[in-house]
């Protein structure tokens, strides 16, 4: 029923007679249903969203929004994401999934364990220069196998060979400055890498300014593979 409705209105919002459909649904549920429409979608509204959308995913409800025929053909013009994610490279945390979000919605980065490169922070530079994404979420998640590799590391003295020990060794740095008070070191790590990821991006020379001026906040936040939930940090 629900997706019939958005269905509906969104085919009418192409075919430029929105406003009439718009006044039979609730104002909450155009929001929630078009966020990278006209409205402006601010950090504070992103950031509802998306905690709105992993309850829903958390909850076994997701609604698979922005799929559809209307969706796609809306987005050949152009995109206008609500939100930037730059989350760990793992197959279990998808942020469109996690965040019950569809085409267009976000803009997501991925690499193992978040690592910053200089593709990864153009791309993040272009979401929010170009884009004007008002929130930008460092997503770590439990078990994370960049993090563990770092803490085995870290145990070992011992770096993976080649590419892998390059990733590996730009993590080493967190797990070195996180106390190790036994009770789960590599969870610890996870949260202390995204912080300092997130860290990063609020300080770096670029970024920082769109953060300083108010157009771009920087979260970071933890995935539980456990209760499929986002908790910021
Ligand atoms: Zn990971």
């Amino acid at each position: 029923m629900a997706i019939t409705r958005r269905g509906a209105l969104k085919a009418s919002v192409l075919s430029g007679v929105g406003a009439a459909v718009a006044t039979t649904l609730p104002s909450a549920a155009w929001a929630d249903t078009d966020p990278s429409g006209t409205a402006a979608v601010d950090a504070d509204k992103a950031l509802r969203l998306l905690e709105q959308g992993n309850k829903r995913w958390a909850r076994h409800h997701s609604r698979h929004p922005h799929e559809g025929r209307a969706r796609r053909a809306q987005l050949v013009g152009g995109q206008n994401p609500f939100a930037t994610v730059l989350g760990c490279a793992d197959s279990r945390v998808p942020p469109e999934l996690v965040f019950d979000r569809g085409l267009g919605d976000l803009f997501t980065v991925r690499s193992a364990g978040q690592v910053l490169d200089g593709s990864v922070l153009g791309s993040l530079t272009y979401a929010a220069e170009h884009l004007h994404t008002p929130l930008l979420v460092v997503m770590g998640h439990q078990g994370c196998g960049a993090v563990s590799a770092a803490v085995e590391a870290h145990r070992t003295g011992e770096l993976p060979p080649g590419h892998i020990g390059g990733l590996v060794a730009e993590i080493l740095e967190v797990v070195e400055s996180t106390p190790d008070d036994g009770e789960d070191f590599i969870d610890d790590c996870v949260r202390a890498n995204a912080g300092h990821i997130a860290r990063l991006l609020r300080e770096d020379d670029e970024l920082g300014g769109f953060v300083a001026d108010g157009r771009l906040r920087v979260v970071a936040a933890r995935y539980g593979l456990e209760d499929s939930r986002v908790s910021w940090l």
